[in-house]
């Protein structure tokens, strides 16, 4: 195991290299070399400003009390607010948010937002907790973070089994803590809120149309339709659910699913809306979906398609089932879902790959937008929306799809490029205290 150095915040400490910060280092030191990034910089940019674990107590439903462990790292801020999802799942950890926490520094560089990147969540299974429980859990955890998050410094979102009423939660408690004139001031400390809460109309499924036009748009390129194209998506939730709901629109089919309870297929196709309607009834899972077949876990990423969409958790596409896979084009819905080795043999397969920081990066669009909403006393319409939406998702393609033409490189590469170089800048241009 390899380690680097941490040191910013007047903290030096080692951090195991493994897993997703192993990806996001590698992704992100190939691309450095690249561009010749100044070693300082590069300093700067290896490392994680702050990182905040809380450790805090929930009474359950049964009278007992359990204790949680709740994670915000913050990577950098160098171009504003740290900005980032907060999962609840059993695989979070510091190593998890860390490079999560990264990905978002190079997602809101390479859209050109004013934010930094951030991470975090809660080593949970949520599914164990009623919900009356993770009201009290998400509300004790948002009090326990207090002011290491806020409006203009540190601004979480759903991500991974935390959703719209998570974020309303949060709203609530952030806001309920603050001087009763600075309230409603306040409101945009998190994003991804309930329309009806100060959320905005469309952030729901921005990530997911994000995914669908970075799909359009190569296909654009490459002069092909999405008329008839068949394809596959790991993870039916926010991102998986919309991606295939616009995907569909535009006349592609749904061959194949897995989420975190079993794989279905049907060659002929699955409808999108029906399969969402029935995860309603079945406790989110898309086992035993009528109309269908199901499919070993294993077998899933070898179905036969055109476009693979991985959109649930990181490290899913490895050297174990990248020779399997039969799509010409992946589109990552997920953050961080093919780890470098798997990359290694997809590229040299001549496998096309949608980077997540290009892919999703609808969300923390949507995000921003719903930001500037409430910060300016503001109601945006949908249609303004989408219609921004699209906006800047294409002029984030077109710059990612021409650097990488032009330097003959892959679309990830390029993407890192781009988003360090304007980091680079920042830093270049104000120097480094003192
Ligand atoms: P979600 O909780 O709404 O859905 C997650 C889905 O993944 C569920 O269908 C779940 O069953 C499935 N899943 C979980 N574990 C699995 C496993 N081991 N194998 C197969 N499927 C599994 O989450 P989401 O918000 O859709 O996020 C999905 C991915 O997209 C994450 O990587 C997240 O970081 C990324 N992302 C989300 C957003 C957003 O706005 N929600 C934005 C950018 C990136």
């Amino acid at each position: 195991m390899t380690t680097i150095t941490a040191g910013l915040n007047n903290i030096t400490q080692e951090i195991p290299v493994r897993g997703m910060m192993a990806n996001v280092m590698e992704q992100f030191n190939s691309a450095a070399d690249q561009i010749n990034l100044h070693p300082n910089i590069r300093k700067i940019l290896s490392i994680t400003n702050n990182e905040i674990i809380v450790n805090f107590p929930v009474k359950m439903d049964n009278g007992e009390v359990e204790i949680f462990t709740g994670y915000r790292v913050q990577h950098n801020n160098a171009l504003g607010p740290y900005k980032g999802g907060l999962r609840y799942h059993p695989t979070v950890d510091i190593d998890a948010a860390r490079a999560l926490a990264m990905w978002m520094t190079w997602k809101t560089s390479l859209a050109g937002l004013p934010f930094g990147g951030g991470k975090g969540g809660i080593k949970i299974d949520p599914s164990k907790y009623s919900k009356d429980e993770l009201e009290r859990i998400t509300r004790r955890f948002t009090f326990a973070l207090a002011d290491n998050i806020g409006p203009e410094h540190d601004i979480p979102a759903p991500d991974v089994n935390t959703n719209s009423q998570t974020m309303a939660w949060m709203a609530d408690t952030y806001m309920s803590t603050r001087p009763p004139a600075e309230r409603t001031a306040n409101q945009h400390v998190v994003t991804g809120k309930p329309a009806g809460s100060g959320g905005l109309d469309g952030r729901d499924r921005s990530t997911g149309y994000g995914v669908y036009l970075s799909i359009k748009f190569w296909a654009e390129k490459n002069n092909k339709t999405l008329e008839g194209k068949t394809f596959i998506i790991q993870g039916f939730g926010n991102v998986g659910y919309w991606a295939g709901y616009f995907l569909e629109k535009d006349g592609a089919i749904l061959v194949g699913v897995q989420d975190a309870y079993g794989s279905i297929q049907n060659k002929k196709g699955i409808q999108v809306e029906d399969l969402f309607k029935y995860i309603q009834v079945s406790d989110g899972s898309v086992v035993n979906f009528p109309n269908a077949q199901s499919v070993n876990k294993d077998d899933f990423f070898g179905l036969d398609c055109d476009i693979c969409i991985p959109a649930a958790l990181g490290n899913q596409i490895t050297k174990e089932n990248a020779p399997s896979i039969k799509a010409a084009l992946i589109a990552e819905g997920a953050n961080g879902p093919i780890n470098v080795e798997g990359e290694k043999i997809l590229l040299e397969r001549g496998i096309t790959i949608i980077p997540d920081i290009l892919c999703n990066s609808g969300g923390v669009v949507g995000s921003y937008f719903e930001w500037l909403q409430n910060r300016n006393g503001e109601l945006w319409q949908y249609d303004e929306v989408m219609g921004k939406l699209h906006k800047k998702i294409k002029e984030s393609f077109d710059k990612v799809y021409e650097y990488s033409e032009r330097e003959a490189m892959d679309m990830r590469t390029a993407a890192y490029c781009i988003a360090i170089k304007r980091i680079e800048k920042a830093y270049v241009q104000r120097g480094i205290f003192p």
